[in-house]
């Protein structure tokens, strides 16, 4: 089994070349660019260098995209401004050459879970017609989340990806919030057929309603998810809590003393 540990943000673009030189001294073999707030890197020419610089350094890079998605808005204008951000990560992805774009992909809002499920599937669809038209390269993968009142449950997400043929993102802190456990099995079963899973984990406060907020990884929890994983998969854990940094280079130690 190989794992590759890595934090959630890269930092500004000034910062970029500087911040993967200190995780590539840590061992850390994975970045997800935080464009939660917005596509931050604009020009194609800071991409290029900031992937480059990656590639030299062993770091796969991904991205995730920003918080404001809904594919299954009310309102039209809303779904395709979501569609417009996802495509954008994904033009900015393939000059950083990302591997993947993750990203929320909405809320039931008001609307059937049935329902619900069929128009994401059709947006992602379309997303990916588009993608594939302007030769763009990170795969889609939707996230499972943390609300129960947000779509990413892992039945919704395994479902996707077996009737988009779309990559997929499974946060761990986002299950136990959700289901108040890590559904070990129910995940196995689900996922089990594909050979690289992309892996979100961190710390959590989480309510009747699910996640409140992410917070530092504890060791124990931290060993329980690398126990689980399965081997002879290509595994990616990015860490989402407060100290990503730190609590990535946690989880790799752990998997070096432990697992290795
Ligand atoms: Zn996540």
């Amino acid at each position: 089994m190989t794992i590759k540990f890595g934090p959630a943000g890269l930092g500004g673009i000034k910062d970029a070349s500087s911040n993967l030189e200190m995780y590539h001294k840590l061992g850390l073999k994975a970045c997800e660019i935080a464009f939660t707030y917005g596509v931050y890197i604009k020009k194609k020419e800071d991409a290029v260098a900031i992937g480059k610089t990656a590639k030299k350094l062993g770091i796969k890079l991904s991205i995730h995209a920003p918080y404001w998605i809904n594919l299954n808005s009310k309102d039209k204008e809303k779904i395709e401004k979501s569609k417009q951000r996802i495509l954008k990560c994904c033009e900015i992805g393939t000059y950083l050459n990302a591997s993947k774009v993750v990203f929320h992909p909405g809320y039931y809002s008001g609307i059937e879970k049935e329902k619900t499920y069929e128009n994401i599937k059709k947006e992602i669809l379309e997303i990916q017609k588009i993608r594939n038209e302007k030769k763009f390269t990170p795969n889609l993968a939707p996230e499972t989340t943390g609300k129960k009142n947000v779509f990413g449950s892992i039945d919704e997400i395994s479902q996707l990806v077996k009737d988009t043929k779309c990559d997929f993102c499974i946060d761990f802190a986002h299950v136990l919030a959700r289901y108040k456990n890590y559904e070990f099995e129910k995940i196995k079963k689900q996922f089990n057929q594909y050979k690289s899973w992309h892996i979100h984990f961190s710390g959590i406060e989480y309510g009747e309603k699910g996640e409140k907020r992410h917070i530092l990884t504890s060791e124990k929890e931290f060993e329980k998810i690398i126990k689980f994983l399965p081997k002879k998969k290509k595994i990616t854990i990015i860490n989402e809590s407060p100290n990503t940094v730190k609590d990535s280079v946690m989880g790799l130690n752990i998997y070096n003393k432990k697992f290795h």
